[in-house]
């Protein structure tokens, strides 16, 4: 088969990779209907994660189950399938506890390569959730996204204690960013702050529930959203770039008491104890347990109560991948869709 490749920065190649193969009983394969290109795949594509040898790229996946491992008993043959980027087996204590992306033989899915037409897919029974019956065309995005950067968005909006009579803000107009602010929608925030320069992003925004669009960043970000909230800061705080400036802005622009969600994935970011000890707010995030949520939003997703899948403004076949990765590292595309 072919997928793609990460060679060198700005260097995405798609080529012949080796047909994935059962190698553990818990294992299954799939056919995917559709994959994507990730906000985080652009860190290693830009050049600011190294890359030590030509790398198999992909980790957001769906599609129809093919073959499974002698062990699997949840998962079957013609079954369609979502699964998070981390695989998990869903029975430790912390996968127990909700915590499926640090299981104690937790996977990660990059690894496998999902930007290609066929996926090997470890632990099966714990990491995959099946749809009621194989999906409609137009579901497939929504279902797609719910791999990923919905059920990231999700965990941030959770994880800032996103809920009713609570004003929520977002630090980040990315995919994720985005629909952190479906997610506070969902969970019924009051009022939702999106922090976006961009016309397109923020006209999405409002689609999936913004009250308010703030465009100012950093210090002066900051000052807005106390502005709007009577001089305390916002309740609940996503943040979803994963630098200094974005973190320390997410933590000034919430109230004492109040709630940080972060899962922008933190590259360089350093936090001043005197700073964190007078803020007084709580602090959660990381990876998202994707797994956690998974049921809930593929039901959502079913019922057509969300439609995440308008975040991929660009749908190229995956063999055009290369120029999908283009598109997003220069800002023309939020999310790239890949169909095969
Ligand atoms: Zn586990």
């Amino acid at each position: 088969m072919q997928g793609a490749v990460l060679y060198d920065p700005r260097d995405v190649r798609f080529e012949e990779r080796p047909d994935p193969k059962i190698i553990e009983p818990t294992d299954a394969i799939i056919r995917l209907s559709a994959t994507c290109v990730c906000g985080s795949d652009l860190w290693p594509y830009r050049g600011i994660e190294p890359i030590a040898q030509p790398t198999p790229m992909g980790h957001e996946y769906c599609g129809i189950v093919e073959e499974v491992g002698s062990e699997v008993k949840n998962i079957e043959p013609g079954q369609f399938v979502v699964g998070s980027f981390f695989a998990s087996d869903n029975t430790c204590a912390i996968c127990r506890a909700g915590y499926q992306s640090r299981c104690v033989d937790a996977r990660l899915m990059g690894a496998e390569g999902a930007q290609a037409p066929r996926l090997r897919v470890p632990l099966a029974d714990g990491t995959l959730v099946a749809t009621p019956e194989v999906p409609s065309d137009d579901l497939i995005p929504s279902l797609l996204a719910a791999s990923d950067v919905l059920g990231t968005g999700w965990f941030g909006a959770d994880a800032a204690a996103a809920g009713p009579g609570k004003t929520v803000a977002v630090v980040g107009d990315g995919a994720v960013g985005l629909l952190g602010v479906l997610s506070a929608k969902q969970m019924g925030a009051e009022r939702i702050i999106a922090m976006s320069r961009h016309e397109d992003r923020q006209k999405l925004a409002l689609q999936f529930g913004a009250t308010d669009i703030v465009t100012e960043r950093g210090d002066e970000g900051v000052a807005k959203i106390k502005d709007m909230t009577d001089g305390l800061g916002a309740h609940s705080v996503i943040e979803a770039v994963g630098t200094q400036e974005s973190m320390m802005q997410a933590i000034r622009s919430t109230r004492p008491g109040g709630h940080v969600g972060y899962v922008g994935v933190a590259h360089g970011v350093e936090l001043p104890g005197d700073e964190l000890f007078f803020a007084e707010v709580h602090l959660h995030g990381g990876p998202a347990p994707v797994r956690r949520y998974l049921p809930e939003l593929v039901d959502l997703i079913w019922d057509r109560k969300i439609d995440p899948g308008k975040v991929f403004d660009l749908e190229l076949p995956l063999e055009e991948v290369a120029e999908g990765y283009r598109a997003m590292d220069e800002r023309r595309a939020i999310k790239t869709l890949l169909r095969l």
